[in-house]
């Protein structure tokens, strides 16, 4: 499934980005954090909506709050580096806020890939980082080429190919590739299940099914109900790709969960807590004499594969992309008109607030939906 636009029903509500940023920094800072790290995780959540990727934006606030007040997810922590040899470092995520330890890990990363030319970093124990193109594109932001390996401790959803039931999550990777002054990067950021969890839950509020080879159900049999992954006994997401994204998966398991110094999913998780674990490499294309070459080949195969004619069958002004472009588009018209949000969602957001000691009325003054 592609980022796109969510088709709009009668009860979508339409947040502008700005207004739904400070709703989710209330919130956050109401859970106790201080407004550095609740503009960190606003900012970085509504960057998902407005790249057309709901089911990783601030649809996940209620879950955040759940896992706050039970414990599971530590407000106000900060990085803490347990190994540093300079270009190699691990990193503990003390179980804070992922989007101030994706922040603070990239921080570190450009930096010493600035020094050294490459940088390793094995991040473990984080709380949820979200959209894993919001790192490499911090990268990019430093002309810097990155890779990231994911893993997720929480509730195994996603079947091993040949198998029946979950045994791992929708462990995603990511590959950021500046194109050089001016043209836009290439930015691959998906989740190695067939959809991720989050778009099987907007499907699920939204009362939509979910296309054919993306669900099992408990006994194992095709569906495409995304109720099955809500009711006991629980389906499974697919791995995309058959054998191909399931090995992905296998390696992003082993890469961000052991190398990392972090954990693999092999027994019972928190289920008051959503972890993350992200093995991250990342380069200087100057460091490494290529910066030229890099930008010039990538932009003449770019023009390239954009060249190729519309499949049969497709809109004739539908283009050849590359990653990264359909979330650009997304993101311009979302800035235009604004966010849609499904009834379902925007309820849970209220009700997270109101959870947090506010009242509707104070929450809907800020955020203007319309
Ligand atoms: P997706 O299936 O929408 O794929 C997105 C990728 O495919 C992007 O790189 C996009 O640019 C590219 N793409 C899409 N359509 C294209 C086209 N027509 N031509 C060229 N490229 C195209 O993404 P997904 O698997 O649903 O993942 C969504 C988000 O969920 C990602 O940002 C991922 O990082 C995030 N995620 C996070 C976690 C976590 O635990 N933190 C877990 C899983 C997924």
């Amino acid at each position: 499934m592609s980022a796109q636009g969510s088709p709009m029903s009668a009860s979508t509500v339409i947040v502008h980005a700005e207004p739904l940023r400070r709703f989710v920094q209330t919130i956050v800072e109401r859970g106790g954090s201080l407004p550095r790290e609740a503009g960190l995780v606003a900012h970085n959540l509504v960057e998902a909506n407005l790249t057309g990727h709901d089911s990783h934006g601030v649809g996940m606030l209620p879950r955040y709050i759940d896992n706050l007040l039970a414990g599971g997810l530590k407000a106000n922590q900060h990085l803490k580096v347990v190994t540093d040899h300079g270009s190699l470092l691990t990193l503990d995520g003390l179980a804070g806020y992922g989007q101030v330890m994706g922040v603070e890990a990239m921080q570190l990363g450009i930096e010493r890939a600035r020094a050294h030319g490459v940088a390793v970093l094995g991040l473990a124990n984080s709380h949820h980082i979200g959209r894993i193109g919001a790192w490499a594109e911090q990268c990019l932001d430093a002309g810097l080429v990155s890779i990231h390996f994911v893993n997720v401790i929480s509730e195994p959803i996603v079947a091993p190919f040949g198998g029946s039931d979950g045994r791992f999550v929708t462990n995603p990777m990511c590959v950021g590739i500046p194109m050089g002054a001016g043209a836009d990067p290439v930015v691959l950021d998906f989740a190695t299940s067939r959809i991720a969890m989050g778009k099987v839950r907007v499907a699920y509020n939204k009362g939509q099914p979910v296309l054919p080879g993306t669900l099992i159900d408990a006994d194992g049999q095709p569906s495409n109900d995304p109720g099955t992954m809500f009711r006991e006994p629980h389906g499974a997401l697919l791995p995309f790709g058959e054998h191909k994204g399931y090995g992905l998966a296998v390696a992003c398991e082993i890469l961000a969960g052991a190398l990392t110094g972090g954990i693999t999913l092999h027994q019972k998780p928190n289920p008051n807590a959503i972890i993350n674990n992200m093995l991250s490499f990342v380069v200087d294309p100057e460091r490494l004499g290529t910066a030229a070459r890099l930008a010039a080949e990538a932009r003449a195969f770019a023009d390239w594969v954009k060249a190729s004619p519309p499949a049969p069958g497709q809109d004739a002004g539908q283009r050849v992309m590359l990653p990264g472009d359909p979330e650009r588009a997304v993101r311009r018209q979302r800035l235009a008109e604004g966010i849609p949000i499904d009834a379902t969602t925007w309820a849970q957001l209220l009700q997270a607030g109101t959870r947090q000691g506010m009242t509707e009325a104070e929450l809907l003054a800020i955020a203007q939906p319309h």
